[in-house]
């Protein structure tokens, strides 16, 4: 993920992101500072000499680095306090594949969906199974275990669910939530928000780390990866669906645009992504050093293909790069694509990446994150500096690797 600051949307003429929080939150913290600073020049003279200070630091293009690094800090940081570990039921059983079937109104801003969960029972028996969801905004509808319907609780962003029968381990858990509700605000101001851009209504999500539950009833929990999952979308007409994985079925009948994707690689709650709009789909491919082309597809505002296509029809060879030092891109029987959305910076969800941002650095930030944080994830969010820290390496690596923005990058390094 990147937080870009104000200023370094490329695309700014054309897209009016929003600022991110933290820029909002800085410029209030360099007003307080100015304030201090008035302060002191008008204390009186002749009192003892103060300790020596040091001179104040001009803030420019050299330490963006540091104040991106530092923005990523401070939403962490608020975000950990937020966090919720498994309760004792949940780490009972390993999820192995959720099956979303979504229905955002963009009308009247409500979700309307059923999510099916499947689970192994790693220590049984348990006769509940616990779901992160919230319950503030959400409302479950109905439940079913194994087919027959099944009484739940839901408070305290717990969705509680009674088991057919008490399950052994190894048994399989099969549960079909019912839902619907307008999601809250996440941490990182989206989770799952409708939007219009140019008067066209756009749906986008965004759930790391713990927004995903806001959303969708699941085990919300990046160390339990769902071996599989399948993601259906139904939306009126005319609107696009990008989403993780492989499109295996879309249709239009001019009255519904539906959209089937499947992912085929584990993947965690937080990386599971939709975002849709009446995109224009630009497409290219990234030939491997082994094995058939892999496609790419970006999902652009009209208006923006001919700026953003500047830096993507680089991204096939910032794959290249990449795979020749940390292995081959790891979702190369699917895809790698874009989608953008009006966050101001990227989440790198699993092979979709979600950008308001199409500067160089940016991509190759997120997409670094395929191998580091997508593929190889943490454990939990106290160890994200792992992900973030190849991801921010990764861009120097890029630039190394790309002759015509190394220069530019060396003037803007530490010395
Ligand atoms: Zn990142």
């Amino acid at each position: 993920m990147v937080n870009s600051p104000l200023g370094s949307n490329t695309l700014g003429s054309l897209v009016p992101s929003r600022p991110a929080p933290d820029s909002i939150a800085r410029r209030r913290r360099a007003g307080l500072a100015g304030i201090v600073l008035i302060l002191a020049l008008a204390a009186p003279r002749g009192a003892a000499a103060a300790p020596e200070r040091p001179a104040p630091q001009w803030i420019g293009p050299r330490d963006m680095t540091d104040v991106l690094a530092a923005g990523k800090i401070r939403s962490f940081s608020r975000m950990l306090a937020r966090m919720q570990v498994a309760t004792a039921n949940q780490n009972a059983f390993d999820v192995t594949y959720y099956d979303l079937d979504l229905h955002p109104n963009p009308a009247n801003s409500v979700l309307t969906a059923t999510v099916r969960t499947r689970a192994s029972v790693v220590a049984g028996p348990v006769s509940t199974l616990e779901l992160d969801f919230d319950n503030t905004n959400m409302t479950v509808d109905a439940v079913t275990c194994a087919g027959g319907p099944a009484s739940f609780t839901h408070a305290s962003n717990l969705l509680t669910i009674a088991l057919d029968r008490p399950y052994l381990t190894g048994e399989m858990v099969d549960v079909t939530v019912a839902y619907h509700g307008t999601p809250l605000t996440g941490g990182f101001g989206d989770a799952f928000t409708f939007q219009t851009h140019n008067g066209t209504p756009l749906i986008t999500s965004l759930s790391e780390p713990f927004d995903a539950r806001l959303w969708w009833p699941c085990k919300d929990d990046p160390a339990d990866k769902a071996d599989s999952a399948d993601i259906r979308v139904s939306l009126p007409s005319g609107m696009v669906t990008a989403g993780n994985g492989v499109l295996v079925e879309s249709s239009d009948n001019g009255t519904t645009a539906f959209r089937h994707w499947k992912c085929r690689h584990p993947i965690a709650t937080y990386l599971v992504s939709i975002a849709s709009f009446a995109y224009s789909l630009v497409p290219d491919t990234y030939l491997p050093a082994v094995g058939p082309a892999m496609p790419l597809q970006f999902y652009l505002f009209p208006e923006s293909v001919p700026t953003a296509g500047v830096v993507n029809q680089k991204v096939k060879s910032m794959i290249a790069a990449y795979a020749t030092r940390y292995g081959e891109y790891p979702f190369l029987d699917e895809k790698y694509g874009e989608a953008q959305f009006l966050w101001g910076g990227g989440m790198e969800n699993q092979t979709c990446t979600s950008l308001g941002v199409f500067n160089e650095t940016t991509v190759a930030h997120e997409l670094a994150h395929q191998w580091f944080g997508d593929n190889v994830t943490c454990r939990d969010f106290h160890h994200v500096w792992l992900n973030e820290g190849f991801a921010t390496y990764s861009e120097a690596l890029w630039a190394e690797c790309s002759r015509a923005t190394w220069a530019r990058a060396r003037s803007t390094c530490r010395s």
